[in-house]
């Protein structure tokens, strides 16, 4: 509990940006600080390896996904540290080779997410990152992403979880966050 107050209290939290009402949660100075960095990893390693994932108590994780762009910031070292692949999602457009595409919901229209289409094979288990879950809407394209090609998503893993929104209720697996804002 102390680490989660450590953490929460790196935060920064800026309120009116992007626009006017929204108060905006900023993980960069945590990532700036390298003891918070440090702890930030290790209760994220210690939850994926403690078997207190509830969809699958003791399963072996094969693949960390990783979503456009702050989830990059993260997954690569968490997939590093548990021997598992690092697969990216981004924005449409941006990776090369054929692509497997899902549409999402955002604020002002939709926009496209894709990940390339050999990178998780039928039956590997997932898990993705990503910084901040709010909507839940670019999280659930990476599930279909992921399913869609064979895989099994575990869990889906934030830093910060805008609970009032309640996002997870979209999502085909369970959230782990480690700050929790209403
Ligand atoms: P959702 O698709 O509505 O769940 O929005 C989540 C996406 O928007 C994530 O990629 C976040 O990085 C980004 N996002 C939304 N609000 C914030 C915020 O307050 N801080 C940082 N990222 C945010």
């Amino acid at each position: 509990m102390a680490d989660i107050e450590y953490l929460k209290s790196q935060l920064g939290v800026h309120p009116d940006f992007p626009k006017k009402g929204i108060v905006f949660l900023d993980i960069f100075p945590l990532l700036r600080n390298p003891v918070a960095f440090e702890t930030l990893i290790t209760n994220l390693i210690h939850h994926l390896t403690s078997h207190t994932i509830p969809a699958s108590p003791s399963k072996k994780i094969d693949v960390v996904v990783g979503l456009d762009a702050r989830g990059f910031l993260l997954g690569p070292i968490i997939a590093m540290r548990l021997g598992a692949a690092f697969v990216p999602v981004r924005k449409k457009g941006k990776l090369p080779g054929q692509c497997v595409s899902a549409t999402y919901v955002k604020e002002y229209g939709e926009d496209s997410f894709e990940m390339q289409s050999d990178a998780i094979k039928p039956g590997q288990t997932v898990v993705v990152i990503d910084d901040l879950i709010a909507t839940g809407g670019s999280a659930k394209a990476a599930g279909e992403l992921i399913s869609v090609q064979g895989g099994k998503t575990l869990e889906y893993l934030f830093i910060i979880e805008l609970t009032f929104l309640k996002g997870g209720s979209k999502l085909d697996a369970p959230v782990y966050s480690i700050v929790q804002s209403d």
